[in-house]
């Protein structure tokens, strides 16, 4: 099949899009470079800035300690009460606190308590190697004898359903997946999944690291048990952002949080030696939040809220689809593989190109070129599409990058030993 390739019918793309106008609520600092990796770090929301002055000056230089009523202590609330509304939660089913990985240690405690008795636990081999880590480390806390299966590939990206229906038994405590797979992109059935696993009365985990603020989605309805994600991915939270922590209303007066510090206290205040969780979704916090790196999350959900999740789908599918015929056009024919889903109902919003010197082009097309992508082992070059900034002249120009770096072999030049953060 032919496909139009021209930079033309980019820019035309560009033109006709809906959401056009929310790049111009991002830093773009230097216009030239083509920034293809929101899906690690998001691009600076222009509101932040003006917002982290105001929270210096005013807040923390003239309010001092009195900001922490004034507007602190509510943050991870209020701002957990909006980015609710990206993943189909209710307001007060999602809070702030700690990171991603943190809280799947609390929430993966919290749900084996759930399930005494039950000795299995199912992930897959394609999750973040932290949520793998962590579910190991908690699950030998509580009991060595937990067994943990770690299901091998066998769609060829992530595992099937019928994998999943086989291994989720009335012996698993838990199944932890990630949404959407940081290397492949494949997105699983989060419905079908979710079913599958409460059929046999199983607790489900959901990382919506790669997902949360560009699939919809709807926790609450499907009757998700417990989720986390980050924010400083595709929601534009800044570096090391905390993250962020679902649980199901009816499960909030039940589930444990293992990490029971102060902040998690019913009359915090009072400072009993005797720990009494808070109702609802405020126990599951540890400690005092960092809350210069708290506030400047509210700019990018307020953006992600303001566009909409389905809008924000829209484009990403169209955006990603658009990467794939690109890939067919030009880059197969050089060696490139297509390592995401070809289907887009089952591709999230970034697309990983498989080539052996992936590591090499990665860094030539960063130095050469200006097109900032990344890389993840073994082959990996992964695009990643942020709607709200992400033209289809910035794809356009990536693919042209990728394609001239092999045929003029620079890539050579660089070396093919991993260094620092891919
Ligand atoms: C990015 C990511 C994390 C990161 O966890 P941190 O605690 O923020 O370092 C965890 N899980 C998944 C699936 C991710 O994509």
């Amino acid at each position: 099949m032919d496909y139009d390739t021209t930079l033309e019918r980019a820019r035309k793309l560009d033109r006709c899009d809906s959401l056009n106008g929310f790049r111009d609520c991002f830093l773009i600092d230097d216009p030239d470079l083509i920034y293809l990796d929101g899906n690690s770090l998001g691009r600076v929301p222009k509101d932040a800035i003006g917002l982290m002055d105001r929270l210096i000056r005013h807040q923390w230089g003239n309010r001092l300690i009195r900001a922490w009523n004034d507007e602190w202590m509510g943050l991870s609330r209020r701002i957990g009460a909006k980015l609710a509304g990206l993943i189909g939660a209710l307001p007060d089913e999602v809070i702030i606190a700690d990171s991603t990985s943190v809280n799947l240690f609390k929430l993966i405690a919290g749900a084996l308590k759930e399930r005494p008795g039950r000795r299995k636990i199912v992930t897959d081999s394609v999750n973040f190697p932290s949520d793998i880590y962590i579910l190991q480390a908690v699950a030998d806390l509580i009991d060595p004898a937990y067994e943990l299966v770690v299901l091998p590939v066998d769609n060829g990206f992530a595992v099937s359903e019928d994998a999943l229906d086989r291994a989720i038994d009335e012996d698993t405590a838990l199944v932890l997946l990630s949404h959407v797979m940081y290397k492949s992109s494949y997105m699983y059935d989060m419905e079908r999944i979710t079913e599958i696993a409460h059929d046999r009365d199983a607790m489900i985990l959901w990382d919506l690291s790669h997902s949360a603020g560009v699939v919809p989605m709807a926790c609450h309805d499907m009757g998700v048990d417990v989720a986390v994600g980050s924010t400083y991915k595709y929601l534009n939270g800044g570096p090391g952002a905390p993250a962020f922590l679902y649980v199901r209303e009816d499960l909030q007066s039940r589930l444990i949080n293992p990490i029971s510090g102060w902040f998690g206290h019913r009359k915090q205040f009072y400072f009993d030696t005797e720990f009494e969780p808070a109702p609802g979704i405020d126990r599951y916090l540890t400690g005092t939040p960092s809350v210069l790196s708290l506030a400047m999350i509210e700019p990018g959900v307020d953006l992600a809220l303001e566009a909409g999740v389905d809008a924000i789908r829209a484009k990403s599918l169209s955006q990603s689809e658009y990467l794939v015929e690109l890939w067919a056009s030009e880059l197969a024919q050089l060696g490139f593989t297509l390592n995401s889903p070809r289907d887009g109902a089952r591709r999230g919003s970034h697309v990983s190109f498989g080539h052996p010197e992936g590591y090499r082009i990665d860094q030539a097309i960063r130095e050469e070129k200006q097109v900032i992508s990344d890389f993840r082992m073994p082959d990996n070059i992964r695009l990643g599409i942020a709607p709200l900034y992400t033209t289809y002249a910035e794809l356009h120009a990536a693919v042209r990058a990728l394609g001239e770096v092999v045929t003029s072999g620079s890539f050579e030049r660089y070396s093919g030993v991993i260094k620092g953060v891919t």
